[in-house]
């Protein structure tokens, strides 16, 4: 084999997650990863139904190099489907502009340190040398991973504009293709698709020609063709995500930190020790990216950020700016062949109310739930809908009943019991619940919209909890209003924190 150059450094993945966990010494699930700058769920679009066409042809090579994806990738860029070239990643594009344009001596100019590690990486494994003044090729990072800076474009050429956070900034140079300009884009990031490995080069007809003639023949599966195409019918609103990233960086400074400026999905975040702190921080589940001097973490959404900054606090010894929190707390993730659904749950909440996985009425059903049991409660993911809600409100309702049942822990000193009796309009619930571990069932609700009844059913089986629900009225929807409600209320009741034991007379549960 060829020899690499001296002091080559490969591509280093952060730690693993189960490896994270055994230290902290915590359920893997509840490990939160602010390392990778990727969203931590996927796209509605991404559901198994959008590669089950695929899957059936899977046996089977591409033929015709993609043109679909190519014509929507160029709709989406606002370019030519002759100016894109696919691969693996944004990555396999580094390596294929690496080889393309340089060789062995040759010289390439990289953005100032610290940058992605990637561009020193793909210009050693071409066999040329990272330098300046006389290189046959310069890379930029705008926004640059890992500071977020949108730093000047360099004037030089060829130049490869690594823009794999494009979404987040709006900031692009594929006007320049006509003037020996690369744009490098990628599905990883706003798309959340890092795991499907589909990136996009954009060039000019002829650059972009030569690329392909360089490239791997399929370098994209079919099957990540398809969560590619599916993701582009209906692109991410980012907007959520740069509020977010404000918010962030007021708590960050709120800590007496003092976050760069971002122009991308996350935050860069000078400290005194950055492996020292990143360390502190894994050992309570929050991974983050570490420098000498400096952390990188990954915007996420408020629940999860909120972490980072209870964590900071702690590791920092400063009173934490949010609030404390509380300490019936889980994260669930649950996947079947149909659905993935992940429950962020907190007991001790404010009624802070998100669920959202596209089964209409249950979602708000379940939302009206938490919210009158004052628990805080995300619940996000996607299931196949093709075949009615069917599949997807119960895993949901098995999702929420394992979460509150994780929550619950030992259900020591509870008050274990808790009623509500809750009108509507024309309807009218009564409820009680016992949280005593034994799951019982006894529900009835006049008229049903459908499934409400199952969903209750399928939550106190998988929460352990024994539910009796009388509900009745003329509207089915007011109907099944009223025992959520009134569900939620009971709840509210029995989950209180009383003393250290589960009442029970007998000693037992
Ligand atoms: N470029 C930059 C600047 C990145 O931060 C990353 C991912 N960390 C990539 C490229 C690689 O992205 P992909 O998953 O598309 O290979």
């Amino acid at each position: 084999m060829r020899a690499l150059a001296p002091g080559f450094t490969p591509y280093r993945w952060a730690r693993p997650t189960h490896e994270v966990a055994a230290q902290a010494g915590i359920d893997p699930s509840q490990v939160v990863r602010f390392d990778q700058n990727t969203p931590s769920l996927p796209l509605p679009s991404s559901r198994p139904g959008a590669v089950a066409g695929a899957l059936a042809r899977v046996s089977g090579y591409p033929t015709g190099g993609y043109r679909t994806l190519r014509r929507r990738i160029a709709d989406y860029a606002g370019v030519d489907p002759d100016n894109v070239v696919l691969g693996a990643g944004a990555d396999d594009l580094i390596l294929l502009c690496a080889r393309a344009f340089a060789g062995s001596g040759d010289v390439v100019a990289l953005p100032q340190e610290p940058t992605y590690p990637l561009f020193r990486i793909a210009t050693q494994l071409a066999l040329a040398e990272v330098g300046e003044g006389d290189q046959v090729m310069t890379f930029a990072c705008r926004p640059n991973n890992p500071t977020g800076e949108l730093r000047p474009l360099p004037v030089t050429r060829p130049l490869v504009v690594d823009e794999a956070y494009f979404e987040y900034s709006g900031e692009t140079a594929v006007d320049l293709l006509g003037d020996d300009v690369v744009v490098l884009r990628t599905f990883s990031k706003a798309f959340a698709l890092a795991g499907a490995r589909v990136g996009f080069a954009l060039a000019s007809a002829e650059i972009a020609a030569e690329l392909n003639r360089r490239q791997a023949p399929a370098p994209v599966s079919t099957l990540s063709a398809e969560l590619a195409l599916a993701a582009l019918a209906s692109p991410p609103d980012v907007g959520p995500l740069l509020e977010e990233r404000a918010r962030l960086a007021s708590a960050l400074h709120a800590l007496g930190l003092s976050p760069w400026p971002s122009h991308a999905n996350f935050l860069y975040v000078p400290v005194e020790d950055g492996p020292g702190l990143a360390d502190t921080l894994a050992r309570q589940g929050v991974v983050v990216r570490a420098y000498p001097d400096a952390v990188r973490a990954t915007v996420l959404d408020p629940e999860d950020d909120d972490l980072l900054v209870e964590a900071l606090a702690r590791a920092l010894d400063r009173p934490g700016p949010v609030a404390a929190p509380g300490r019936r707390r889980v994260r669930r993730v649950r996947a079947t062949a149909e659905t993935g659904i992940a429950v962020r749950l907190g007991l001790d909440g404010a009624s802070r109310v998100r669920v959202a996985t596209g089964a209409g009425v249950y979602d708000h059903l379940l939302e009206q739930l938490a919210f009158h049991g004052g628990l805080d409660l995300v619940v996000e993911g996607a299931g196949d809908l093709e075949t009615g809600e069917h599949h997807t409100a119960e895993d949901t309702a098995l999702a929420l009943g394992e979460a509150l049942d994780a929550a619950l822990g030992d259900r020591g000193g509870i008050a274990r019991y808790g009623d509500a009796v809750v009108p509507m309009d024309d309807a009218i619930a009564r409820v009680a619940v016992d949280l005593g571990g034994r799951p019982y069932v006894k529900l009835r609700l006049e008229p049903d919209p459908g499934l409400a009844s199952h969903v209750l059913g399928s939550l106190a089986q998988a929460g352990r909890l024994a539910l009796h629900v009388d509900a009745s009225g003329r509207d089915p929807h007011h109907t099944a209003e009223a025992a959520y409600k009134a569900v939620g209320r009971a709840l509210r009741a029995a989950i209180r924190l009383e003393s250290q034991a589960v009442p029970s007379t007998k000693g037992l549960v």
